[in-house]
């Protein structure tokens, strides 16, 4: 459970920024947000040709024929190193469902992120995960791979009869969308491809330490269902960002910033961001609530930076306000309480962080109380004396400093 958990952390930070923290690894919700082209195929005959099966998304058809280049070596990669080939042995009994009534043995645990980005994780047997992820997909919430906890199912062996592609058009020819995920040490190939086996998808997922494996992403048909509903998020959002008029988009695009989808949101946000000074009071409703994940926080944030009018600084300096208010009467933790445990005191932090980075990129003379403010609230922390937590005293300086040098 607790890799799976720092595998959703990971899902969470993954919102197109520049992520130092692991090896790559698949990303569900990147790979079916971007591709034009999802699509059921059999490799057939080397050099990366493939015979589409099925089509999910994207002008292809059974039966096409196109070529992926790289497809093989990744095939190979997967095959010479083993991923997956061995599930762990089982290992005591696997616990009952935690549906109420429910005396299956839960062979999957769920793992979903709800708004303000908490994390959540159930046990279920296959019958109630299959409805649960269901809802979850209907809902919009993103949620992170499941696998049977215990009594581990054998994981897939990296067949290649049928396989799952995300792809993007390049020139007469496919590749493979999101950042690919081998390990430093081969060629840097970018396939973002899903294995099949009796019905159940798997993906390759950085372990940590350098180590991968092909873990279960989904069912076959509920990754089906999941594609499908971003197809229909993407249709609709590309129908408010051809509306004309500015003002005619700021609303639906808020809504859409909502999306627990965080490449949804980053996408609303963008477009958001060229609706210039009409956006300004949107963005200051994301960037007041809590419920907004951290990370789209931080897109927010950035997005007010860069519109850079007289009222988006102003936005940015009254939400820095709130957070010398929220530190300064934060008062002491529990004895086992650090800084940055809890979801609430992270998701400041985090606001805290992203709003000092935009002010010292956007000094506004109006922020320079408050940067004085947060800098000393934080000195005052009786955890602040850790690196991590004292960075914000430091990006206080900083953005001073650029008020400075104006
Ligand atoms: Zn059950």
């Amino acid at each position: 459970m607790r890799s799976a958990l720092i595998a959703l952390g990971v899902l969470a930070t993954s919102l197109r920024v520049a992520s130092a923290s692991c090896a790559p690894s698949f990303n569900l919700d990147e790979c079916a947000w971007t591709a034009s082209y999802v699509v059921v195929v059999a490799p057939e005959g080397g050099h990366g040709t493939v015979r589409v099966l099925e089509s999910w998304r994207g002008a292809l058809s059974p039966g096409d024929a196109i070529t992926v280049p790289g497809i093989d070596s990744v095939l190979d990669w997967a095959e010479s190193r083993q991923v997956g080939v061995q599930a762990r042995e089982p290992n005591g009994t696997a616990p009952l469902c935690s549906e109420s009534a429910c005396v299956r043995e839960a062979r999957r645990s769920v793992l979903f992120r709800e708004g303000g980005g908490r994390c959540f994780g159930r046990l279920l047997c296959d019958e109630h995960a299959d409805t649960f992820v269901r809802d979850l997909i209907a809902r919009d919430i993103c949620f992170a791979v499941g696998a049977a906890p215990q009594n581990a199912d054998p994981v897939a062996s990296g067949r290649r009869d049928r396989l799952v592609l995300f792809l993007d058009r390049e020139g007469d020819g496919f590749r493979p969308v999101g950042k690919g995920w081998l390990p430093y040490s081969s060629p840097q190939l970018e396939v973002s491809m899903v294995w099949i086996e009796a019905g159940d998808a798997f993906a390759v997922f950085d372990q940590g330490f350098g180590s991968q494996r092909l873990s279960f992403v989904l069912s076959e048909r509920l990754l089906r269902v999941y594609v499908e509903r971003l197809t229909a998020l993407r249709r609709a959002l590309d129908e408010v960002r051809s509306l004309p008029r500015a003002l005619d988009r700021v609303a639906p695009l808020e809504h859409f910033a909502r999306n627990g989808h965080l490449c949804v949101a980053d996408d609303a946000l963008q477009a958001l961001t060229e609706c210039g000074e009409l956006a300004v009071p949107s963005l200051g409703r994301l960037l007041a609530d809590r419920d907004v994940p951290w990370p789209v926080a931080h897109r927010v944030a950035e997005a007010l930076g860069a519109i850079a009018t007289g009222s988006a600084k102003s936005e940015l300096v009254r939400r820095l306000e709130d957070e010398v208010v929220y530190w300064k009467t934060r008062g002491g933790f529990g004895p086992d309480e650090r800084i940055l445990d809890k979801g609430v005191n992270q998701w400041h932090f985090e606001r805290a962080r992203t709003l000092l980075l935009s002010l010292a990129t956007h000094p506004d003379e109006k922020g320079k109380t408050a940067l004085i403010e947060i800098g000393s609230a934080w000195r005052k922390l009786p955890e602040s004396s850790g690196a991590t937590t004292m960075c914000i005293p430091e990006l206080a300086e900083r953005a001073l400093a650029a008020l400075e040098k104006r």
